[in-house]
């Protein structure tokens, strides 16, 4: 779609550091000139004391990490348990039935869209961590299910707990035929990779004529973003690479040649881990999504809600 190649790599996590060619360039558009928005450490997880900075493209405006950390290192920034596993405990299962009714909007969703759709085929959750989305699914009586995700303790998750059946790799080399997927969901993937291009490339040779593609990201341009900064979890610095607004995420979109049918604005974001040295924070951090509903709600009404999702389909 008159993109340069270097936009077209499929890098993710698990590649070698001489896969990139050229670090510093914007991944929508190429560019090489940003202005620096702030400076940021991973608080979330403490993997590293290292300092980055959240830049801006000057050309598209697309805000990104800088440096990226090199694939070998990014690697190191995924902490163990970082890709769901549910344990049994009682704050395990509270976490459970707090990322199934997040979940939930997802699923209604996806339904929307396979039902406008009536493409045949599967549907195929990229970055499908434990699998619990694609359970709630096939609990709905959805048959033709699949997983796909580059850690193979997320995927072995999906298939041993979960039940479904799940592949370790890249969307690019993923063993399904073109043409073979009804719907393509990637709920918060792309902020995670070095060339979204590829993953959306792969994705519009997956799907059938009129197959959708569903994209959850976080949306840097919420009011969370707004009143806490960098220290608001959507960034997690340095595991997210890229930080759409809904503009970039329709852009990049267009250019891959997709047209967005559908966006919805959401709030209520799953905590994505299951360190136990965390659980009383999500315990509060359960407290405190109630407390703040009125907020939360008021944001996504306002469009300005800390995550976005779009449907869109192919380009004809
Ligand atoms: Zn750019």
């Amino acid at each position: 779609m008159g993109k340069p190649d270097i936009l077209r790599q499929d890098l993710a996590a698990s590649d070698s550091a001489a896969s990139i060619e050229v670090p510093g360039r914007c991944p929508a558009c190429g560019g090489t000139e940003t202005r620096v928005l702030f400076s940021a450490t991973d608080r979330r997880y403490a993997t590293t004391g290292r300092i980055f900075q959240i830049v801006e493209c000057r050309q598209c405006r697309l805000i990104r990490l800088h440096p990226q950390p090199v694939p070998g290192e990014l690697n190191a920034h995924y902490p163990p348990g970082y890709w769901l596993v549910p344990g049994t405990t009682v704050t395990d299962r509270l976490r459970h039935w707090f990322r199934r009714l997040v979940l939930r909007d997802h699923l209604h969703f996806v339904e929307r869209a396979l039902n406008e759709s009536e493409s045949p085929g599967m549907v195929l959750d990229v970055g499908c961590g434990d699998g619990l989305f694609l359970e709630m699914l096939a609990e709905r009586g959805r048959t033709n299910i699949a997983g796909l995700d580059f850690s193979i303790e997320a995927a072995t998750a999906a298939w041993t707990r979960a039940g479904v059946p799940a592949i370790c790799g890249k969307l690019s080399h993923a063993p399904f035929a073109p043409g073979s997927c009804a719907v393509v969901t990637m709920f918060q993937v792309l902020e995670h990779l070095y060339q979204p291009a590829s993953y959306l490339d792969a994705a519009r040779e997956l799907l059938a004529p009129d197959g959708r593609l569903i994209v959850q990201v976080p949306n840097i341009a919420c009011w969370q973003f707004m009143l806490l900064g960098e220290h608001w979890n959507g960034i997690d610095v340095p595991r997210h690479l890229l930080d759409f607004r809904l503009a970039d995420l329709e852009a990049l979109l267009e250019t891959c040649g997709f047209e967005v049918l559908r966006r919805k604005h959401f709030s209520l974001r799953h905590a994505a881990e299951t360190n136990g040295a965390r659980m009383w924070k999500d315990v509060i951090f359960l407290a405190l999504a109630g407390a703040c509903l009125p907020f939360t709600l008021l944001e996504a009404a306002c469009r300005a809600g800390s995550t976005v999702m779009v449907e869109a389909r192919k380009k004809s």
